[in-house]
């Protein structure tokens, strides 16, 4: 028998929601309050960190578009050799670690190194934000298909995004500050039309919320305008728009 097996740590790939630590799961919050090693992403909010206790080690491989502080692979390598040397580490992602979270990676990376890895679910930025935001993803009466997307990553221009938005859906873009004029004008090329209501969440669920409104041709000038910064999410679809529009168009119909 390999004598170091007995000795080996686990890997908790923890969800740690889109901000607020009211939104964990009691799962991560006790994980957390639990941990002696944590490593974190930069979208981790430091609410979230300091619930650690006092002594606990924070390791941070926070990661920006235009500055990767360490790659996946070595982020891979960091939580198998930690646990290979008989450490539980809590590896604490931003909202859900199955969502954009390249969680799935390092998933396998444990399982290939034999690192017995759990997986502890949190609340995804779209779901986190359309909540405080007050956006129904679906609703009965305008969506009952919604899509979540990355709009920075491999090959955007060539992604088939044609049919995730229209009427009776809703599409949901992370990651897509950046590229706000390219994803506008990738929608209005597939046949969407320039009024379709956008909006732009930054920051949800914490202090510095904002919640921007705009039609889909006006979302690269209102991302300028407004010095949008991420974390922010792009909703498109008939459940963006105003609340009141949203009724009045109801009402409208009723009375059609
Ligand atoms: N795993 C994460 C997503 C990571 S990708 C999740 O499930 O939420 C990072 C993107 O998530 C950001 O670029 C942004 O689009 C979105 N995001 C994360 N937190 C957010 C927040 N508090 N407000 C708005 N968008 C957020």
């Amino acid at each position: 028998m390999n004598e170091s097996l007995s000795h080996l740590g686990r890997v908790f790939l923890v969800g740690a929601g889109p901000g607020d630590p009211d939104l964990l799961t009691l799962r991560a919050a006790r994980l957390i309050v639990n941990a002696r090693l944590i490593v974190h992403d930069g979208l981790v909010d430091p609410a979230i960190l300091a619930m650690a206790r006092p002594g606990t080690r924070l390791i941070s491989v926070a990661k920006s578009r235009a500055h990767h502080t360490m790659t996946q692979s070595e982020i891979n390598a960091l939580l198998v050799a930690e646990a290979l040397a008989g450490r539980d580490v809590v590896r604490l992602k931003g909202g859900d670690p199955f969502v954009f979270g390249r969680g799935g990676e390092e998933a396998e990376a444990c399982r290939a190194a034999g690192v017995p890895v759990e997986v502890v679910p949190g609340i995804s930025a779209a779901l986190g934000a359309a909540a405080a935001a007050q956006i129904p993803l679906t609703h009965r009466d305008s969506a009952s298909i919604v899509s979540f997307v990355a709009g920075q990553c491999k090959g955007l221009s060539e992604q088939n995004w044609s049919g995730l938005a229209g009427k009776g859906r809703t599409l949901v873009i992370y990651m897509g500050v950046a590229t706000a004029e390219a994803i506008a004008e990738k929608l209005i090329a597939d046949g969407l039309a320039p009024d379709v209501p956008v909006a732009v969440i930054e920051n949800a669920t914490r202090a510095a919320m904002r919640v921007l409104r705009g039609p889909l041709a006006g979302l690269p000038s209102l991302v300028t305008q407004e010095r949008v910064r991420s974390p922010a999410l792009i909703v498109i679809g008939d459940v963006a728009a105003e609340p009141e529009t949203h009724l009045r168009a109801l009402a409208l119909e009723v009375l059609q």
